[in-house]
């Protein structure tokens, strides 16, 4: 047995967060290598150890074998977790580690080398008899055989890059017309994306379920499975939530598959932490193996949680020459769990990755949830990385139960400074479906209306408006009270109806209010008027009670962009308009009204009198207070309604001034 005393961490965010945290558990001193980009990020000050290693883009750094074997050995590192993705399946790598006498913690070379090819990895388990999705796979990659394969097993067939990986270089084919040409557009994308154009043709199952079955070994010949996980929600072939048990998992399906996925194992001499994929066919109930990943999976704490193992410490055991420490007998799962990940992306547009910097990350408190994040509040999401923020983790004893709380915790957290998939994430746990556990790969394609989800209704834009409104006015107030030589904009402008206009993605967002005084205001927003009053206002929280219900709102603000988030209503964003063009065409159409019934004290002004901005106009009396409403720009008084010592109603006009521009 070899003694693992210093691990390097070759990876980033989230998952060498995960990984430090084993090694402190264990006793095990941590290293970190980092990028440009990731100077401050948590994993970095984390680690017991961190070393610079390069620019932000992965080739210069995270990707870079030679710094990291390099820095390695320097900082007396005995052994590399490579995470996943990055380096984690490249075989020269684990080979490379060997030879400079480090640890490679994952499986032996070549079993990353025999799953390394979709080809290679689906002829080896043909072998050994693990039921693959039928197909081609063969040498002969030339078109006219490809296409004789493709037409001879039958449409609709699936090509995939054998390079291919992370849901990329996949093509649908659903008829013969045009299988040729599908074909070379297939090699041409796979060829710059994988530097390889070979091509392996599958029956496509139409109505598929993603199941995969974690597997481990140790280098004494044992290998087991550790349960399944269903992965079929997916957008562009990628995971976005995972679950364990699979809901259409018993125990005779499980004895089946994860005997396959432990034939998968032993084809392999499988010795450390590995996933078998296999795709489920709903209408028969046979499986067929997709593929294996020879490295530690995103969604394996939902594995964890189920069965209370730690996969990190066990990799590090199985990498040091020790026996597995438990058998097929002792895995059982306990309960259920469910991970989402949370991605800065545009659900609404094609899930387009967004850039940013994560103003504020808050979850709440939640028994059984974990949280694997790579962010704080602060953090920036660059281009240079995967848009993962978060998974979030939830273990219940019941399915229902684990959903219940996922759907809390979605509504609940705080995550501001960009566009995420957070709306997205609990629109799909709340969908009957998918809580029924109904559900195939298609399920975002065809059951979730992406449209739908950005939009709010008429009164959750209110709401947000409203919310950014008084965030607006709360922080213009405190400014004031710091320099207190620049007077009251709300005393100035008592009766003024404010404006503030905002931009809601295509729609405008019109805002006016009144503020009777620091605590209450009258809102009008499109019909509708909202008498508020504000509890908290903070550099994060507005709470105001708006006809008499309590809402508490996020807010993060960045120059004129209001990040609005309320449990209720979700995440709006609204981008401020520049306030005086605007402004200013209002006042003009306007005139000047009471906000509010009051008497009219005084008159100041006559018909055709000359004023400036800032002279006072009328003296209104209401709730035991006097106050001058006063011009907001130079001209001429066209017409004076108000009679002195008159009670009006508000909205009463009180005079039309003819600007002189
Ligand atoms: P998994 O197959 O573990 O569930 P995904 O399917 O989401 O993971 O990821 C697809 C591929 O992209 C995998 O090879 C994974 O290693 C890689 N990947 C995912 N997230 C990251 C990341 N943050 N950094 C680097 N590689 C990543
Ligand atoms: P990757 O290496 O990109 O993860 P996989 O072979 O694991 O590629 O496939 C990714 C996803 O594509 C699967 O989870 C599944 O949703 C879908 N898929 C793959 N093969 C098939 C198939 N033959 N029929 C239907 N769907 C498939
Ligand atoms: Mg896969």
């Amino acid at each position: 047995m070899k003694n693992i005393n210093t691990i390097l961490i070759a990876n980033r965010g989230e998952i060498a967060s995960r990984v430090i945290r084993t090694c402190r558990k264990m006793g095990i001193k941590s290293i970190a290598v980092f990028s440009e980009a990731d100077r401050s990020a948590p994993f970095v000050e984390q680690a017991d150890a961190a070393v610079f290693i390069g620019e932000s883009s992965p080739a210069a750094s995270y990707l870079d074998q030679n710094k990291i074997i390099n820095v390695a050995k320097k900082m007396g590192a005995n052994a590399i977790h490579p995470g996943y993705g990055f380096l984690s399946e490249n075989v020269g790598f684990a080979k490379r580690c060997a030879a400079e006498g480090l640890i490679f913690i994952g499986p032996n070379p070549n079993a990353i080398d025999a799953m390394g090819s979709k080809s290679k990895a689906k002829s080896l388990m043909k072998k050994h008899k693990v039921p693959v999705v039928p197909g081609y796979q063969g040498k002969d990659q030339s078109i006219a055989r490809l296409t004789k394969e493709a037409i001879k097993m039958g449409f609709p067939v699936l090509l995939k890059a054998t390079a291919g990986g992370g849901g990329k270089g996949m093509r649908i084919v659903h008829e013969a017309a045009g299988i040729e040409k599908a074909i070379e557009a297939a090699k041409r994308e796979s060829l710059s994306a994988f530097g390889d154009d070979e091509l392996i043709v599958e029956k496509y199952i139409a109505s598929g379920r993603h199941i995969e079955f974690q597997i481990f070994g140790d280098q004494h010949g044992n290998a087991i499975h550790i349960l399944e996980r269903e992965c079929s929600i997916q957008r562009r072939y990628q995971k976005v939530i995972e679950e364990s048990p699979s809901p259409v998992m018993d125990e005779k399906l499980r004895t089946k598959m994860g005997k396959a996925a432990v034939d998968a194992a032993k084809a392999l001499d499988y010795d450390n932490a590995g996933t078998v994929e296999f795709i489920y066919d709903d209408k028969s109930g046979d499986f067929y193996f997709l593929e294996v990943n020879t490295r530690l999976q995103v969604e394996h704490p939902v594995t964890e949680e189920v069965t209370g193992l730690d996969l990190v410490q066990m990799q590090i055991e199985s990498a040091q020459g020790l026996p597995l420490s438990v058998t097929q007998a002792d895995i059982k799962g306990t309960g259920y769990a469910i991970e989402a990940r949370l991605y800065a992306e545009d659900a609404s547009n094609d899930f387009l990755p967004v850039t940013g910097t994560i103003q504020r990350f808050e979850y709440p408190a939640v028994d059984g949830l974990r949280v694997e994040t790579a962010i704080k509040s602060g953090s920036e999401i660059s281009v240079f990385y995967d848009p993962m923020i978060a998974k979030i983790i939830v273990h219940d004893v019941t399915r229902s139960g684990a959903m219940r709380k996922m759907q809390y915790v979605l509504r609940n957290l705080i995550c501001q400074g960009m566009t995420t998939n957070q709306d997205f994430l609990l629109h799909l746990m709340e969908n009957d479906d998918f809580q029924a556990g109904n559900y195939n790969t298609h399920f975002i394609a065809n059951k979730i209306d992406l449209n739908a989800i950005a939009k709010k209704s008429v009164e959750d834009h209110a709401l947000a408006g409203i919310a950014a409104t008084l965030h607006g006015w709360q922080q213009r107030e405190k400014l004031r009270t710091l320099l207190r030589a620049i007077p009251s904009g709300w005393r100035n402008n008592f009766y003024a109806p404010q404006s503030e206009d905002y931009q809601m993605g295509e729609a405008d967002l019109k805002v006016r209010y009144r503020s009777q005084n620091k605590q209450q205001f009258d809102f009008y927003v499109g019909d509708a008027t909202y008498a508020t009053s504000l509890i908290i206002a903070d550099d994060q929280i507005i709470r105001a009670e708006i006809d008499g219900i309590q809402y508490g709102f996020n807010i993060s603000q960045n120059g004129n962009d209001y990040f609005v988030h309320n449990e209720n209503i979700g995440n709006i964003a609204l981008t401020q308009k520049e306030r005086f063009p605007v402004k200013e065409a209002e006042k003009i159409a306007g005139g000047y009204e009471t906000p509010m019934p009051s008497q009219i004290i005084k008159v100041l002004v006559k018909e055709g009198q000359e004023v400036k901005s800032g002279e006072g106009l009328v003296i209104l009396s209401s709730m035991k207070m006097e106050n001058t409403i006063e011009a907001v720009e130079d001209g001429v008084v066209e017409a004076v309604y108000a009679t002195e010592g008159s009670n009006v109603e508000a909205g009463f006009l009180l005079l039309k001034l003819e600007t002189t521009a």
